[in-house]
């Protein structure tokens, strides 16, 4: 099959749909690439590093469109991009349609096949091509709140690890998901006093065991939420509850309440955010402080790290691309329970329920 990556044009997006090593994996079993030139430079690689992969550099998108059946990339396409898909074309991407008529309008009129990343199913449950975007930011969001703590960002000026004779910091974490547990990771691995709240009680027994007598896990109650956020130094929210806003979970008056210079990291927020006074902020302007209270709220928390986000992305990506190179969409989708429920358009229908229920389309 012939296989385009193009340059990501969406504002601040420097990821891109393959990697050098996914590509030279397709190409190993036999297929075409083609990358648009300079496609893979906000991650460090060169149009040579990808030559050297075996693809074929093109100059413009639309050459990278127009050569190829099958297009890869990292965002939803834009405008630009949705006119200049084909009915034979296979879409694979992030599409978040639901909430974009607009794209969903394009993308049936295309007549392609479009596979979105966010709705393949894992075997274990979960979401496998959202996860490696939860890790991000789980790790992620540790640092961003201990960098908020520091005196000139407005935090009180704890050293989240301390030093001996000086105590650590407490983080609270707030959902023990994906989000949740690769913050613990790292706010264990700095040295603080971390505890998680979540409202599922195999997630808490999970978290237990694979963290120890280290990580403090309480049931998420009114009660234990107030008790926990008033006496942290930083509090991470990482709750989902699966197509719903997040629920606002700490409430203004508790805000008020904290600390003067505690962080809140609200890693909810592409949810709504689960803290009331959260408001989605972006990487070049990312806090503001409400009642004293640092707040850190960006959207596209792994949009600060694209090298890491886009292998891990491609980590996850690579063997559903190569199962759509290798045996074309249909017999892809068809041959597997978890990967069909990714198909979101195809031929000029909406194949994806919620989608379909969102936007009032046939399903
Ligand atoms: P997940 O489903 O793996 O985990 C969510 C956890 O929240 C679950 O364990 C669930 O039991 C728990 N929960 C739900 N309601 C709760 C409550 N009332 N009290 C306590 N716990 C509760 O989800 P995830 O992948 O970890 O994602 C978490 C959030 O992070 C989502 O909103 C996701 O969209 C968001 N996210 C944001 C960014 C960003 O850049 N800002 C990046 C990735 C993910």
């Amino acid at each position: 099959m012939r296989i385009g990556v193009p340059k990501e044009i969406k504002n601040h997006e420097y990821r891109v749909g393959m990697t050098p090593d996914s590509v030279r994996e397709l190409v190993a079993h036999g297929h075409q690439v083609c990358v648009e030139t300079n496609a893979g430079a906000g991650i460090g690689a060169g149009d040579a590093s990808y030559e050297a992969a075996g693809a074929k550099v093109l100059g413009t998108a639309k050459e990278v469109f127009d050569t190829a059946e099958m297009i890869v990339k990292v965002k939803e396409p834009q405008a630009v991009e949705r006119a200049m898909l084909r009915p034979d074309h296979i879409l694979f991407t992030y599409l978040h349609l639901a909430p974009d008529a607009e794209q969903t309008a394009d993308l049936v009129k295309s007549g392609a096949t479009c596979v979105a990343y966010e709705t393949v199913l894992g075997a274990n449950g979960g979401l496998p091509l959202l996860a490696p975007m939860s890790q991000v930011a789980g790790r992620l969001s540790v640092i961003a709140g201990a960098k908020a703590l520091e005196k000139e960002a407005g935090g009180s000026g704890v050293l989240i690890g301390g030093v001996p004779g000086v105590a650590p910091g407490k983080v609270t974490v707030i959902g023990g998901g994906v989000v949740g547990a690769h913050a613990i990771t790292m706010a264990l691995g700095l040295g603080a006093e971390v505890t998680v709240l979540d409202r599922n009680v195999n997630v808490l027994a999970a978290l237990s065991s694979t963290f120890g007598p280290a990580l403090r896990t309480v049931y998420s109650t009114k009660a234990s939420l107030e008790k926990y956020v008033l006496e942290s130094d930083i509090v991470i929210g990482a709750v989902l509850v699966a197509g719903a806003a997040a629920p606002k979970l700490v409430t203004r008056d508790m805000i008020a309440r904290m600390q003067p210079g505690s962080v809140l990291v609200d890693v909810a927020i592409d949810q709504g955010g689960c803290f009331e006074t959260s408001k989605a902020t972006t990487h070049s302007d990312p806090t503001y402080v409400v009642d004293g209270v640092v707040h850190y709220c960006v959207a596209n928390m792994p949009g600060a790290v694209p090298r890491t986000s886009t292998y891990a992305l491609n980590n996850a990506t690579l063997p559903f691309a190569l199962a759509l190179a290798n045996k074309g969409a249909v017999r892809a989708l068809l041959e597997d329970p978890l990967f069909l429920p990714g198909l979101n358009v195809h031929k000029g229908h909406v194949t994806c329920e919620a989608v379909a229920t969102a936007l009032g389309y046939d399903y």
